[in-house]
């Protein structure tokens, strides 16, 4: 049973939120939207040179959003993922249970890395996927330019 619905998560924006966030979702910003269970997540194009991530867990009743508005109140981001949700479903790919669990044993053995092999692992994603690390500094610079 989910902590909270999308029309509740919806329902908390304030107005204009609510106008910029259905803005954004009827421009066709959100991509690669995925959905496993109760867990939305998306990305909204912005005005950041790379899209702003946003996860909505309504099983929990938490979302989260990359942008420097994410305070704990829905953005216009999270707003326009959640209205995909309803407007758009079949937009979300359904994300598969063997996904999910990759990722968990990712993040287990990432625990019991030493900080040499972390470093190891970390050049090896940035030769492949240079664009995934250069996304996580943009977004740490950000929050650390006090955004
Ligand atoms: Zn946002």
């Amino acid at each position: 049973m989910p902590a909270i619905t999308l029309e509740e998560v919806l329902l908390t924006a304030d107005r204009r939120i609510h106008e910029r966030g259905r803005e954004l979702f009827s421009q066709g910003t959100v991509s690669q939207a995925t959905r496993a269970a109760d867990v939305l997540q998306a990305r909204v194009a912005g005005s950041s040179v790379h899209p702003y991530r946003i996860r909505i867990d309504l099983t929990a009743g938490v979302w989260s959003c990359t942008c420097p508005y994410d305070q704990g109140a829905v953005c216009k981001h999270v707003y326009a993922v959640a209205l995909a949700g309803l407007e758009a479903p079949r937009q979300f790919e359904q994300a598969t249970v063997k996904n999910n669990s990759a990722l968990e044993t990712l993040l287990k053995a990432l625990e019991q890395l030493s900080d040499e092999e972390s470093w190891t692992l970390l050049e090896a994603l940035e030769r492949l996927r240079p664009e995934i690390i250069e996304e996580y500094a943009f977004n740490i610079a950000q929050r650390d330019n006090g955004w």
